[in-house]
């Protein structure tokens, strides 16, 4: 779907809390309202804390299509959102993980803590194994992601990350800048050919 036209669902990482800074949940609920009015449907983790939910509510009270996939295990830490448009229930975060990016077209991290980094890498490192060729961008927020986006250059200039790859990561601060960004993304790692996420 990534044809320089448009996505038909991208998935949305953040943290599960609002963070310090009121600028981090509206960047949240701009995202949402974004994606609702380009008739983009939001994939994220299913949750009803912190920047999770606000990304939905925004999305929903937009006229927008919501689509959460979250383990079992956390509907009750996570408060399991009941108003979104589907909400699939899960084994495990691993599968949480392979349906969110089977699902989707596209990966935006807003700002969050370990588990939004882990989702983040986790998407990079099957970029640059060519198992997927989907775009995966940072949304920056008041320079939160400043400090990640430095140790991927110094990944580069060490030597433990070939230069290309560093083009793995979409970088900005305006989503709809982020979003034609991400739309003309090419993958710099040819894809393989996996039978299944299993494999991973
Ligand atoms: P956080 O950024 O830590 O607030 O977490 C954001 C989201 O990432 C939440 O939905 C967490 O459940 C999820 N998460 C936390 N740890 C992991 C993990 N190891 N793998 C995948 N997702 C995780």
């Amino acid at each position: 779907m990534n044809d320089g036209v448009t996505f038909r669902r991208i998935c949305v990482f953040c943290g599960s809390r609002f963070g310090v800074r009121p600028a981090y949940r509206e960047a949240a609920e701009g995202l949402g309202r974004l994606l609702a009015a380009r008739g983009i449907e939001l994939v994220y983790g299913g949750g009803n804390v912190g920047l999770m939910g606000a990304v939905a509510d925004a999305c929903l009270a937009a006229g927008g299509a919501v689509t959460g996939v979250i383990p079992q295990a956390l509907m009750e830490w996570e408060v399991g959102h009941t108003g979104l448009s589907r909400l699939e229930v899960v084994d495990s975060m691993h599968t949480r993980k392979a349906r969110m990016a089977e699902l989707s077209d596209g990966f935006i991290a807003l700002p969050g803590g370990l588990g939004t980094f882990e989702e983040l890498f986790e998407m990079l490192t099957w970029a640059q194994l060519g198992f997927h060729g989907k775009p995966v961008a940072l949304l920056d927020v008041e320079d939160y992601y400043a400090p990640l986006a430095a140790m991927v250059a110094r990944g580069v200039s060490e030597g433990f990350m070939r230069p290309e790859n560093s083009r793995l990561l979409l970088h900005g601060r305006d989503a709809e800048t982020l979003l034609a960004d991400m739309a003309a993304y090419r993958a710099p790692v040819p894809a393989r050919r996996i039978r299944d996420q299993a494999q991973l």
